[in-house]
């Protein structure tokens, strides 16, 4: 799969200069900076507890940072409030609170609370843009987790916003939920930037050109998503099922083929074949296994852990 590595041009839209918030004695967010422009997607990558949603709430206003300071298309969160969030769309961590409304009566709260002049032109781009037609008239309260995910994200678009945050927006959503909440996301980025946050590698390879990986309020790394992955412990490891009376064959194959750094046994029937610098050597390893007896093949991405552990230890990841 292709990432959307391209080089940063757009115009300057957030600027988040040495942000900083503490909850008694936990440093949440330990003075951050980062910038973001039109047509970037920002994937915060970070272990349970990192600061990713804290100095989420803190771009969008929602909490006081101690200090730092964000601005918002020009305008200072601190100085100009009203202008920096109308330009800010925001998808929280939590579901809409008003659990007893309908989608359409929830969505058209929220466009009145907005401001906004033709609701019912609004409501059908939302609708639409989070795939809500069918559940429009239902509470919000009897819809499934994905669905009350995609509430959120059509009231965080609802009035068309420059910036959108995203607190991890495909969290709950079946695979092909979250394939479409994806593509939605890069649609949605060719006009506006975005800053969104993920546990999962893959989904920030698919929509982000930039990755930040915080821990303990502290930004330790930026770079690219594809970099990440390919620094990730297992990346492109093969592990293989296959029936116990092929893997003598598959064994013999193996033997002294310069991509195959090593195997390891993890039972009987499944082996981890580890490739040389963790590329991808899935084509060759299909020829090997042409006429053999296989189970699965299953392609590791990575894990996204073992490199938040190594990344943190200071060990270079
Ligand atoms: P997750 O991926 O689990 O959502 P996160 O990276 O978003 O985590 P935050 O929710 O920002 O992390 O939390 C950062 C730290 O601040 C954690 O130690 C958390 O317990 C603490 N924290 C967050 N909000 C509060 C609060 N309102 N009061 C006290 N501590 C808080």
């Amino acid at each position: 799969m292709e990432g959307r590595s391209k080089p940063a041009v757009g115009e300057l839209l957030i600027e988040v200069r040495d942000l900083a918030k503490h909850y008694g004695p936990i440093r949440a967010v330990d003075g951050i900076s980062f910038e973001v422009r039109r047509g970037d997607v920002l994937g915060f990558l970070g272990p349970n507890g990192a600061g990713k949603t804290t100095a989420m709430k803190m771009i969008t206003g929602f909490v006081e940072p101690d200090r730092g300071s964000v601005r918002v298309a020009g305008h200072d969160l601190a100085d100009e409030s009203l202008e920096a969030r109308r330009k800010i769309g925001y998808l929280p961590e939590t579901a809409p609170a008003y659990g007893e409304m309908t989608v359409a009566g929830f969505l058209e709260f929220v466009a009145e609370a907005r401001g906004i002049d033709n609701i019912a032109a609004a409501l059908d781009r939302v609708v639409q843009a989070a795939a809500l037609g069918r559940v429009v008239h239902q509470t919000i309260e009897t819809l499934s987790k994905g669905f009350q995910r995609r509430v959120s994200l059509a009231q965080a678009l609802i009035h068309d916003p420059e910036v959108l945050i995203l607190d991890e927006p495909t969290d709950g959503l079946d695979p092909n939920q979250k394939a479409s909440v994806q593509e939605l996301i890069t649609i949605l980025s060719a006009g506006r930037a975005i800053v969104l946050s993920t546990h999962i590698l893959d989904e920030a390879e698919r929509v982000c050109n930039r990755a930040l990986v915080i821990s303990q309020g502290r930004i330790l790394v930026d770079s690219t998503p594809e970099e990440l992955i390919a620094k990730a412990p297992n990346h492109n490891v093969m592990r293989l099922v296959l029936d116990s009376t092929s893997l003598p064959d598959l064994m013999t194959s193996l033997e002294g083929k310069p991509w195959c750094d090593r195997v390891e046994r993890l039972s009987e029937t499944t082996i981890d074949i580890y490739p040389q610098s963790g590329e991808n050597h899935l084509g060759a390893l299909m020829e090997l296994t042409a006429g053999l007896e296989i189970h699965s093949i299953h392609l590791q991405e990575g894990r996204l852990n073992e490199l938040f552990r190594d990344i943190t230890r200071g060990v270079e990841a």
